[in-house]
């Protein structure tokens, strides 16, 4: 189980060859969707130059309207792939259909259960039955209880390399694209030996905000980040308002160094 109260010490979660969780930090990075070879090259060298560890990407994409760009699907994992051994970042991609395990299983590190899929607990458990790691985003309306019984679905079922996400919730607040709950990391770190990350790409939706609540996420005790980045995110398919360009990249890498240093 996830509970702290049956494993008092931090579960350390393996992401390719980057360990995650028990006092190892990580920075994931990576424009929100893979939409083609010169994108996903471009933006992995980025993520590389600066420092971060691991490749994002997502190549099924859950938006919230039928006629936005959907993803690439198996041709965006295959370039996604690519720019992961390029580069040498593990790299990750959200499934939204339990019956992709296998394919996905061939082209990526890591499983993200996207915020909209929280709850999906057929996905839940097919991903809890692959021993790849998965990172579980919190649904924009659920509960911190209901996000850790998502994370015991998974581990449930045999898969112990679950790392949470907390990403942002919806409040009354619209200035920002959500709110985001860093009152969560401190509060699950407390009640579960699981990893917890923070997306704050998702969790502000401004580009300006990501740095300041990227580092907020360190000082409150969170394992990683995981940040959208793309070399130009004015031609970005989705999410470019919130994606970093290569100057609040770098100045995220360098003001994050000595955060996670002191932490
Ligand atoms: C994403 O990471 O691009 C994404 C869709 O995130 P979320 O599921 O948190 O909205
Ligand atoms: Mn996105």
């Amino acid at each position: 189980q996830v509970s702290r109260e049956l494993q008092s010490h931090d579960t350390q979660v393996q992401f390719g060859d980057v360990t995650i969780g028990g006092g190892s930090f990580a920075i994931i990075a990576g424009p929100c969707a893979v939409e083609n070879r010169e994108q996903i090259f471009k933006s992995a060298e980025l993520v590389k130059k600066y420092g971060a560890v691991g490749l994002r990407g997502g190549a099924f994409k859950p938006r919230t309207s039928p006629y936005s760009f959907q993803g690439l699907e198996e041709e965006g994992l295959q370039l996604l792939q690519e720019a992961s051994k390029e580069y040498g970042l593990p790299c990750v991609t959200e499934i939204i259909d339990p019956a992709h395990v296998e394919m996905l299983e061939q082209y990526v590190d890591a499983f993200q259960i996207g915020a909209r899929n929280m709850q999906n607990f057929k996905l839940l458990k097919a991903v809890g039955q692959s021993h790849k790691p998965a990172i579980l985003k919190r649904g924009m309306s659920a509960t911190i209880e209901e996000l850790l019984l998502a994370a015991e679905y998974i581990y449930n079922e045999g898969n112990q390399n679950v790392i949470i996400c907390e990403r942002g919730i919806r409040t009354f607040e619209k200035a920002t694209r959500n709110t985001l709950d860093l009152n969560a990391v401190a509060y699950i770190k407390t009640k579960s030996h699981l990893p917890v990350i923070v997306d704050p790409s998702h969790g502000t939706g401004i580009r300006e905000l990501v740095g300041p609540m990227a580092k907020a996420a360190v000082a409150c005790g969170a394992d990683g980040v995981i940040v959208e980045a793309h070399y130009n995110p004015q031609v970005a398919l989705s999410d470019g308002a919130q994606s970093l360009d290569e100057a609040h990249f770098a100045k995220l890498m360098n003001e994050i160094k000595p955060f996670i240093q002191a932490a």
